[in-house]
């Protein structure tokens, strides 16, 4: 492989056509090429990608990212093809016989980046190839959606540490952009790498100005969003419900984008986001991970996001090509109603927990099925439909609290899930 030959600079230029690297970068990178184990936190929009991809690339053999979106993915690795870098993903968008010549590319030594999401390593196919053509390393980008202080839970996170240890892989790498102290003890702990070198760089974001609105009904908020939008430039406005979304949608004509919308309208949400010169979309926490549109002036959040981590995040996609960007939280009272019933939903007292865990057992048994679907109305009496995402995510962490074991859930309105007991 020439390509070892190359230093870290020369390589930057020649394969990324970057000058210079980014803040932190530089240092990580030769952290990474040490071989050491890190848990890297660095804000959105501050070269994250760059800081294993260039790494991965240099090192002998292949590296392994964990990813946990289809389209992130898939962004990244064509990304990766257009620069000459032998990356590919392997999920369920992918045929038999591509995954077959993806890790024959790999066994070859002809592969530095392989991306997967974190459902894959339980597939007898993939484990046999990674027991077969272990990867140097592996790499877990979006880090935080392994912890439930995370604003992003996933459950599936939650096996890497397993796998991990199963396979004896020598070098892991977390990223993310997520600073709680919590979230980061439930990195290293969860990956079972409790050693794991912490770098944590960056969070300064001098460019952005903040600013609280009191309204105190849906009406002001509504007219405080007609002059926000008066200006005229690229806005995010987020909701916490998909019921907000709609009704901005309606008054305002803007673009909708929540997760119980069919594929194609979210795609072409977010295609009009990224290519309007003018866009203005709103959203539930659904969007926005992995996407970057440098030139967002303006984040307003129409309710009181769930946590303070959630409201960086949120109100960091403004203003990431460095110029002025404001970020509006229009704030009612009433709306920590709204997140105080999330918050008890995603700490459930133990008893209804077992009492959860009976009643999906018997209705397992009762289907003479392991794999039950059933609707979040089922799972928690009085809410009818996923109203938001932070409300599935909870769900989803209720049932893995009761030893069920989500195998993902449709986004369909109804809100669907499916679990293995
Ligand atoms: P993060 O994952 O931290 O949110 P990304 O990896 O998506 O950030 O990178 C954000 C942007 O910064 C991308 O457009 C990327 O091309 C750009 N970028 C990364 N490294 C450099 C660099 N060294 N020089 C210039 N731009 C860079
Ligand atoms: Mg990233």
């Amino acid at each position: 492989q020439t390509t070892e030959k190359y230093g870290a600079r020369e390589a930057l230029k020649q394969y990324f056509g970057f000058e210079g690297f980014l803040d932190h970068q530089e240092e990580i990178v030769s952290a990474m090429l040490s071989g050491r184990d890190l848990c890297v936190i660095m804000p959105t929009g501050a070269g994250k990608s760059l800081c294993y991809q260039l790494p991965l690339l240099l090192r002998p053999g292949y590296g392994i990212v964990v990813s946990p979106l289809i389209s992130l993915m898939k962004d990244q690795v064509d990304a990766l093809i257009e620069k000459q870098i032998p990356a590919a993903f392997i999920n369920s968008t992918v045929s038999f016989g591509e995954q077959c010549r993806i890790v024959d590319r790999a066994a070859a030594g002809e592969l530095k980046l392989l991306y997967v999401a974190p459902e894959r390593f339980q597939t007898d196919f993939f484990r046999n190839f990674i027991l077969h053509t272990p990867p140097s390393t592996m790499v877990i980008d979006e880090a935080h959606c392994i912890s439930q202080w995370g604003h992003d839970f996933r459950p599936s996170y939650w096996r890497l540490g397993e796998v991990i240890d199963q396979f004896n892989i020598p070098q892991v790498c977390a990223f993310t952009a997520t600073a709680t102290p919590h979230v980061r003890e439930d990195i290293r702990t969860q990956l079972h790498r409790p050693g794991m070198e912490l770098c944590v760089a960056g969070f300064k974001r001098p460019n952005l100005s903040f600013q609280v609105v009191n309204c105190s009904s849906d009406a002001s908020k509504f007219a405080a969003i007609r002059k926000l939008l008066a200006r005229k430039c690229p806005t995010i406005i987020y909701a916490s419900t998909r019921k907000g979304v709609e009704q901005l949608v309606e008054e305002f004509g803007v673009t909708g984008y929540h997760a119980g919308m069919p594929d194609a309208d979210r795609t072409e949400a977010q295609d009009r986001f990224m290519n309007d010169p003018c866009p203005v979309l709103a959203a539930t926490n659904a969007f926005g991970m992995g996407i970057d549109r440098p030139d967002v002036r303006q984040v307003i959040h129409f309710n009181l996001p769930g946590s303070l981590e959630a409201y960086y995040q949120e109100a960091g996609r403004a203003g990431r090509d460095g110029e002025a960007a404001d970020c509006i939280l229009l704030y009612a009272y009433r709306d920590r109603y709204v997140q105080e019933f999330l918050i008890d939903l995603s700490n459930p007292p133990p008893e209804v927990v077992q009492q959860l865990y009976r009643e999906l057992r018997r209705t397992a048994v009762e289907r003479k099925s392991r794999v039950i679907e059933v609707t979040l109305g089922e799972l928690l009496p009085g809410v009818e439909d996923a109203k938001s995402e932070n409300q599935l995510s909870a769900a989803m962490g209720i049932l893995e609290k009761a030893g069920m074991i989500a195998r993902g859930y449709r986004q369909s309105s109804r809100g669907v899930m499916q679990f293995t007991g």
